[in-house]
């Protein structure tokens, strides 16, 4: 039993953890993974923070606002643009090497924004941020579980109970009491292709809360990344991008018209008229950036064969993040007593339609940080629900149930064909009928899978048996972007319609819930805060 259990090991599970044991409560962090293997490791740029001359908080938030085509709510973006400063002074005590040019803060202007407010560590920046969070968990003494996969959280009434996990080196199941759950399993990636997904990027968290009844938000809201290395998964960093001097198809430039678009649109649209989808990014390599970039550039070579320094690179968008999640108010708490989401699988609602680079991180650190905080003041003098083996029989029972079909789907072709899917008619250009096009494939797949098997009956390290349970999440997420993305006819930020192709200021002042009712995904409306701007002022 703990006060709290943070399901997720990526940047923001660690910082929620962390911030949550800081107020004095008992915290397991459980991930499948080691934590430095989580995927906030491969953030290549960096933190948005207004520490330069001449910024502040308040542009900052601004700009963020704008981005997102109003539809952030403005006073969850004020305190994350406003927490900004202490963020990066905690991270500085405890240890991350930021850039910088003599005592100050060296700062790199991110795509999109007016200021230069990027802080970066070269091209390493997730890679030591991850190592310096798990170092603070390491001393903190929060309880670690390693490959340990959950399955579900649980509740009692209204209320969280506690988590049921899947020890990977042993196959047992075992059921973890908590009085708050912090979901932090990052993003589901592995619902498009292409995407720039790694294993691990399933989403469950969006799923427990869902099958839970948690509501979710924004979820039509899909950020495409404009410029991902042909046959790879490897999204070429925004400030190399930054210098990107055009972008050709088969040596045509881009139109005017597609260049008014968001790149990754444009990149698309362009990339249609080659013969592979991709289109050639031709930038100006400064040779000063050599150091900058020696990993990204080692990376270039051993998947393309390329240097950076060559200045063109064939590449193509893809799917990056999903910029809903599980709805959450001010403090990470859903609509479920005691259960909390952070980072990737929240919906913070901090982007609103369009997430700039930079602060998909910033968001994470400031969220998790107020959220792990939140979550042990939650627990205070309640009681913790009582032990029971129930749940974890209940899991151990439905995998011998999958044990024994016999000859069913292949369940990793079935994911393909959702991703492909999703990708088609759910990702960068939608309309009406490809949406319900999306819709028939989900149901279509969502029928297979309740007859789908593994092929192996090992109880360690089935990965058979994990992929399987992917998939039922990933169902879940595409139900929720679908409905989502249907019920809004306009365009906005990342959401482009060709059947509605300009905004609609009413459908822009609401937020889209998607919540599952009688095992459909049901979508009403929450009106976004603005109390600061207005889409008709500068
Ligand atoms: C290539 C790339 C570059 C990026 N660069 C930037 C950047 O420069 N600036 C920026 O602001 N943002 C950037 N981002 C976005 C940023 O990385 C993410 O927003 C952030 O890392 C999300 O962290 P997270 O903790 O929510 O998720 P993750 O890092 O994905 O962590 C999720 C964790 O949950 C665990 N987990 C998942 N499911 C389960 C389960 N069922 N049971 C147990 N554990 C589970 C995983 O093992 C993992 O430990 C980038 C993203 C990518 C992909």
């Amino acid at each position: 039993m703990f006060d709290v259990v943070v399901v997720g090991g990526g940047i923001a599970g660690m910082q929620a953890a962390v911030h949550a044991h800081s107020k004095g409560a008992s915290v397991a962090l459980i991930t499948r993974t080691n934590p430095t293997s989580s995927y906030s490791i491969t953030i290549q740029d960096g933190l948005n923070a207004a520490l330069g001359p001449g910024d502040s908080p308040e542009a900052h938030a601004k700009e963020t606002i704008h981005a997102g085509g109003f539809l952030a709510d403005q006073a969850v973006v004020d305190s994350v643009c406003k927490d900004a400063s202490w963020v990066v002074e905690e991270l500085d005590r405890w240890g991350v090497p930021f850039n910088r040019d003599g005592a100050a803060y060296d700062l790199t202007r991110l795509p999109g924004s007016a200021t230069a407010r990027g802080l970066i560590a070269d091209d390493m920046t997730g890679h030591v941020l991850t190592q310096v969070l798990y170092e603070q968990v390491l001393k903190s003494g929060i309880k670690l579980y390693e490959e340990f996969v959950v399955e579900e959280a649980t509740t009692e009434g209204s209320a969280v109970s506690g988590v049921v996990v899947l020890d990977l080196a042993t196959g047992r199941f075992e059921f973890i009491g908590a009085k708050a759950v912090i979901l932090a399993t990052g993003g589901p990636r592995r619902l498009y292709e292409p995407s720039t997904a790694s294993l691990h990027c399933s989403g469950d968290g969006i799923a427990f809360a869902y099958r839970l009844g948690a509501p979710l938000v924004d979820m039509e809201f899909v950020q495409y990344h404009p410029f991902v290395l042909k046959n790879s998964r490897l999204a070429v960093s925004e400030v190399l991008t930054a210098t990107a001097e055009r972008v050709t198809a088969s040596g045509e430039p881009i139109t005017e018209a597609e260049a008014a678009l968001p790149r990754a649109i444009a990149a698309a649209i362009a990339g249609g008229r080659g013969e592979d989808g991709c289109v050639a990014l031709e930038y100006t390599f400064d040779k000063g950036l050599t150091n900058r970039f020696f990993n990204t550039n080692q990376r270039v070579s051993g998947l393309a064969g390329l240097k950076l320094a060559d200045g063109k690179l064939p590449v193509r968008p893809a799917m990056h993040r999903l910029l809903g999640g599980v709805a959450v108010n001010h403090e990470g708490a859903t609509s479920i007593g005691g259960l909390f989401a952070v980072g990737e699988c929240a919906g913070a609602t901090v982007h609103g339609a369009y997430g700039l680079p930079g602060n998909f991180l910033l968001a994470s650190l400031t969220t998790a940080r107020r959220t792990g905080r939140a979550a042990a003041d939650y627990t205070g003098g309640r009681p913790y629900m009582p032990e029971t083996d129930r749940m974890a029989d209940h899991a151990e029972n439905r995998r011998l149930n999958i044990f024994r079909r016999e000859g069913g789907p292949n369940v990793a072709a079935l994911r393909k064909e959702l991703a492909a899917a999703m990708h088609q008619h759910a990702g960068l250009v939608r309309d009406a009928t490809g949406l319900s096009q999306a819709s028939q494939t989900i149901e279509r797949v969502a029928d297979a899978y309740k007859t789908a098997g593994v092929t192996s009956r090992n109880q360690d390290y089935n990965f058979g048996y994990l992929h399987y349970l992917e998939l039922g999440n990933l169902l879940d997420a595409a139900q929720a972007i679908v409905a989502s993305a249907a019920a809004r006819q306009e365009s906005r930020g990342v959401h482009y319609r060709t059947d509605f192709p300009t905004a609609d200021p009413n459908q822009g002042a609401q937020h889209h819930l998607v919540t599952l009712t009688s095992g459909s995904p049901a979508v009403t409306q929450r009106p976004v805060e603005m109390s600061r701007w207005q889409p008709s002022t500068n």
